[in-house]
């Protein structure tokens, strides 16, 4: 690993507007280390995604993986194409690959929105919704999903898989996060599952129960079935806290989150493990805008301030803490000055003049 001055950020644009975000972000990000000198990225871009995998077979090479696995953090714009598919249907999704590749068991969606936004929902509380999803992300219903079975043209079968050590280190996660969220309150962790139907999340939820045991002087803990979480996260989202999850109910209920936010191109993602983490922002590749200019790049550069924030944890490294401050502080100031609405939202500003937007209120950097 280069010194800390010097942090090497692997870089997958990967597909469709993927590849957009991020040339905003890697633009953002210079701005960033041009105004703290403190502060150095240096960023190796490698390729994969479904487009590398029409063109040559392979949709994540072992050479990006060795490459990605060197690195102090890995950026990720989105991967996917619709029409691209294995030989059973199934899309190519390396982004899948790449968090079972590192292990990446925790995927964090917070779930905060920018205040200067109106907010989605009429009730006056929604101004104070603030809670985080973690999904747990190497396993669940997507983990067998090379292994799903067909029966003649009739049946087709997949499978679930929960582990103990999938959920007792994504269940720890949540707590620790839960923790360090608040100063003034005690935080809650809830266990979202179907536990009351499929033995593999009653499974999760017992898990999860002996986790939060261990972790019941830092935190509350409860539960809600998948469905009435659904119904929450509209009816009262402001009473979620952390919620720790199966995967493929992580991967919906983080859209719903994203839709309290105002949109999917304003919802960030960190898939992070013990060792290695990936930042991106929930959405896919909309190949439906690619090429327009109309994608959102919010929610990469809120993924990119999220890799800041791990950073600083991992290496206690001041400038990046700052990097991911300042970040935030610029997009919030803003959509609350007005200088900034998307295509997405109803306004006009294309990826390119939203990412101006948020440089020029970064301004210079003021040490502190
Ligand atoms: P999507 O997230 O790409 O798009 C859903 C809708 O949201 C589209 O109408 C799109 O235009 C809009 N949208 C998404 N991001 C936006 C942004 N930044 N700015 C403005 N509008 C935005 O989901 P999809 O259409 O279901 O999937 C498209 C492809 O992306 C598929 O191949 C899918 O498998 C893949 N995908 C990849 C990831 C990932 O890489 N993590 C996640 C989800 C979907």
């Amino acid at each position: 690993m280069p010194g800390l001055s010097s942090l090497h950020i692997a870089v997958f644009p990967g597909d469709g507007i993927g590849v957009e975000v991020m040339s905003e972000c890697i633009r953002l990000l210079n701005v960033l280390c041009e105004r703290d000198r403190r502060l150095s990225l240096v960023f190796e871009h490698l390729e994969a995604g479904a487009d590398l995998y029409s063109r040559t077979g392979t949709a994540l090479p072992d050479s990006a993986l060795d490459r990605a696995a060197r690195a102090d953090a890995i950026l990720f714009g989105a991967m996917g194409l619709p029409h691209i598919r294995y030989a059973d249907g199934r899309e190519v999704a390396p982004q899948l690959d790449l968090r079972e590749a590192f292990n990446l068991y925790a995927g964090v969606r917070p779930v905060r929105p920018i205040p200067g936004l109106k907010p989605v929902l009429a009730d006056e509380r929604a101004a104070r919704i603030d809670f985080v999803l973690v999904r747990e992300s190497t396993e669940g219903l997507f983990a067998r999903r090379q292994d799903g079975r067909m029966e003649g043209d009739r049946t087709a079968t997949d499978v679930l898989e929960v582990t103990r050590g999938a959920v007792e280190k994504v269940s720890d996660f949540a707590f620790r996060l839960a923790a360090g969220r608040h100063s003034d309150r005690r935080a809650t962790v809830t266990c979202v599952d179907k536990a009351n139907v499929l033995s593999s999340l009653a499974f999760f939820r017992k898990v999860f129960d002996e986790v939060a045991k261990r972790h019941s002087n830092a935190a509350d803990a409860n539960h809600m079935y998948v469905d009435a979480a659904a119904l929450n996260f509209v009816r009262r989202p402001w009473d979620f806290d952390v919620i720790v999850t199966e995967n493929m109910f992580g991967d919906i209920l983080s859209d719903l989150g994203a839709a309290l936010l105002g949109g999917l191109g304003l919802a960030p993602s960190g898939d992070i493990g013990d060792d290695h983490a990936v930042f991106q922002p929930c959405h896919g590749s909309a190949p439906d805008i690619m090429g327009t200019g109309k994608a959102n790049p919010i929610g990469m550069l809120l993924s990119a301030a999220m890799m800041f924030d791990w950073l600083a944890g991992r290496h206690g490294h001041d400038p990046c803490r700052e990097a991911a401050a300042d970040l935030r502080g610029a997009i919030d100031r803003a959509f609350e000055i007005g200088a900034v609405l998307p295509i997405e939202l109803g306004g006009t500003d294309t990826a390119s003049d939203v990412t101006n937007a948020i440089i020029a209120e970064l301004g210079p950097k003021r040490l502190r």
